[in-house]
């Protein structure tokens, strides 16, 4: 990469960021496209976030994707917010718009279309999601507006599993209940069974949000990890023959997503998925 004094810069903050993968995604994408663009990580304090956010307009920062643990921040620091993420309340991606910063949301979107990429439909479906965190909350939203049938989402802390139920049941016309981790066990008809957790996540590969008692009853099997590509929450789905994914497809469609937004185009999702597996990842 080429880079020259009227190069253009995106991004993406968080804390930590240095295992980020959306440098390589977009860094890919930009030299397949013959950009005069660079995709950087910058690893922000909690304390400066305010200042992070007016140095996208300082500095002419192009675009910026938001991650753990600044979606809900930026919020108020911003000057536009799309229905998308103001109904989510998480914003993963800031367009730069000469100077007038929108907030977006593409987790959502890009969680159902990896599902629709791999021929599963969410109409009429019944789901349990495991967690109920931001990635969780996003989930809901792509369910609920879609037309699944209902959600049930367990989670280690109860109240949070209420907080988000109650914000489904305000907010969408269809079923959704909670239960702790543990009394998901009762439950009998799974569609899909989605892991919202960070639990299995390199380096703790031994662990599994819910053992296999309950992914046996799954007839498909959705993990939002990518590292390691097959978690034992996923191995155990393949050890019953369950058809199972992991999070590379939607990190690779919310990517393509703020791309479309930035510059208008779409990446090769492709070339960024080989361009991805051939750097070092724990399997
Ligand atoms: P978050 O807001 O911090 O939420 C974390 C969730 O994990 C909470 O529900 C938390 O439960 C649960 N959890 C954490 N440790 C646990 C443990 N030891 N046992 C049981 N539950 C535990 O994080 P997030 O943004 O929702 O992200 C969740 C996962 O999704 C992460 O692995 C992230 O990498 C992944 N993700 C993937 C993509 C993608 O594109 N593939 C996009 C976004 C996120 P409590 O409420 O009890 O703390």
């Amino acid at each position: 990469m080429h880079i020259k004094s009227d190069t253009e810069i995106y991004g993406i903050i968080g804390h930590p960021i240095k295992h980020s993968i959306s440098p390589i995604v977009h860094n890919a994408a930009f030299e397949d496209l013959k950009m005069n663009c660079i995709y950087e990580s910058f690893d922000v304090l909690p304390e400066n976030i305010d200042n992070a956010i007016l140095g996208i307009k300082s500095l002419n920062i192009k675009g910026i994707n938001v991650t753990i643990p600044f979606k809900e921040a930026v919020i108020p620091l911003l000057d536009y917010l799309s229905d998308n993420s103001k109904r989510i309340g998480a914003v993963n991606t800031i367009k730069n718009n000469n100077g007038h910063l929108e907030g977006y949301n593409t987790d959502a979107s890009g969680f159902t279309i990896s599902l629709l990429e791999q021929g599963i439909q969410i109409k009429d479906k019944d789901i349990v999601i495991i967690g109920a965190g931001g990635a969780a909350r996003a989930i809901v939203f792509a369910l609920a507006t879609n037309g699944a049938h209902s959600i049930l989402i367990a989670n280690r802390t109860k109240e949070r599993a209420k907080n988000l139920c109650d914000y489904a049941n305000k907010n969408y016309n269809f079923k959704c209940s909670y239960c702790t981790i543990n009394e998901v066990y009762n439950i009998e008809n799974i569609d899909i069974l989605i892991n919202a957790t960070n639990v299995g996540m390199y380096p703790r590969i031994d662990l599994s949000p819910v053992d296999e008692i309950i992914i046996c009853k799954a007839k498909f099997v959705y993990d939002l990890i990518y590292n390691p590509r097959k978690t034992l929450f996923l191995k155990y789905a393949q050890s019953y023959g369950i058809k199972n994914s992991n999070g590379l497809s939607m990190l690779i469609n919310q990517a393509n997503c703020s791309f479309k937004i930035w510059t208008g185009k779409n990446f090769n999702k492709k070339l960024v998925n080989d361009m991805i597996n051939k750097k070092e990842f724990a399997k």
